[in-house]
């Protein structure tokens, strides 16, 4: 949280200020990179595949022309979807980018939308990311495939808590859904 406010707030916050000017798609979706996951916030919610699509909606009588984002949390039901979408609309407006966010529940999002980015991140933080073949799990600190299942549930629904019987180390297995 600290490292975006400093982001915003410093060169890079500054090259993305668009109250005088209108950005582009991928200059939205760099500011969308700044927002962290609420529960893994070394993961961006674009680099998590939370954000769907951003679209310039056109100006009608009515309204001036906005961004469009749509977002579809991890889980349904997440406590954190009212948060995401919050972060999400201010980090945009504080730009100086007129948005609206949209939560979208289907299709449900699954762990595939993840980008390699945010696979590296969730090792980097010691957490093992999701896999097609739960066969091929290891350990994120030393890569050992002698790993135990400690608990289907570790700190949220989403993770499974596991020990490397090689490093000895616990550590958490984001959940493949
Ligand atoms: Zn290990």
């Amino acid at each position: 949280m600290v490292e975006v406010q400093t982001l915003i707030s410093t060169d890079r916050g500054r090259q993305l200020d668009f109250h005088h000017a209108t950005p582009t798609a991928s200059q939205v979706w760099q500011l969308l990179e700044l927002v962290p996951d609420p529960e893994l916030p070394m993961v961006s919610v674009v680099d998590l595949g939370i954000v769907r699509s951003a679209e310039l909606q056109p100006a009608n009588i009515a309204q001036e022309p906005q961004w469009l984002v749509q977002v579809t949390p991890t889980y349904s039901g997440c406590p954190a979807t009212d948060f995401i979408a919050s972060e999400v609309h201010h980090t945009l407006k504080r730009a100086g980018v007129p948005n609206r966010v949209e939560t979208v529940l289907a299709p449900a999002w699954c762990s595939s939308w993840m980008t390699p980015k945010g696979r590296a991140a969730l090792k980097e933080a010691g957490i093992a990311p999701p896999l097609d073949n739960i066969t091929t799990l290891a350990c994120p600190q030393c890569d050992s495939r002698n790993v135990a299942l400690l608990n289907q549930f570790s700190s949220t629904a989403c993770k499974a808590l596991y020990r490397c019987n090689n490093c000895l180390e616990p550590f958490d297995y984001f959940k493949t859904i």
